[in-house]
């Protein structure tokens, strides 16, 4: 499943598939919950005994700089990939450290060709702060005190 639609992915921006990217890109594909290197590598590691973490290290860089998917970098310690490239912010949760997707409300930022005479090729928006689930729990802790 979906491996049809990982090797059009990649070979619609000039990458060869090979069977441990066709891998990692399915992987993307089905898992949109922003995995960093790691996810990715022990999502796959018992299905490929032979992948090692710099292949997919290496591979995801390869994936972003063709625009294959999408490197994003909420600090310096945490980045993760995204496959879906339509152009989104994020909201990064300090508390649970999920990754949400933010499309609606930015569109007009994050859709802009130019800016004040810059030509745009990328735009990165990051959110941080406490997501609505860790609210609602914390929220739920205080009535039952
Ligand atoms: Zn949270
Ligand atoms: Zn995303």
């Amino acid at each position: 499943m979906n491996q049809k639609e990982a090797i059009t992915r990649l070979t619609e921006h000039g990458i060869k598939p090979s069977v441990q990217r066709i891998a990692i890109m399915q992987y993307l594909l089905t898992h949109f919950t922003h995995p960093t290197v790691d996810d990715v590598y022990r999502g796959l590691c018992s299905k490929i005994p032979t992948l090692s973490r710099t292949t997919v290290y290496n591979t995801l860089r390869m994936f972003s700089e063709h625009d294959a998917a999408q490197m994003i970098t909420i600090d310096d310690h945490r980045v993760c990939y995204d496959g879906n490239v339509e152009a989104h912010a994020h909201f990064y949760c300090n508390r649970c450290r999920k990754v949400y997707d933010i499309f609606d409300e930015v569109s007009p930022l994050l859709s802009c060709k130019e800016i004040t005479g810059h030509q745009v090729s990328d735009v990165q928006l990051y959110y941080k702060g406490v997501c609505k689930e860790c609210l609602e729990k914390e929220s739920g802790k205080e009535t039952d005190n």
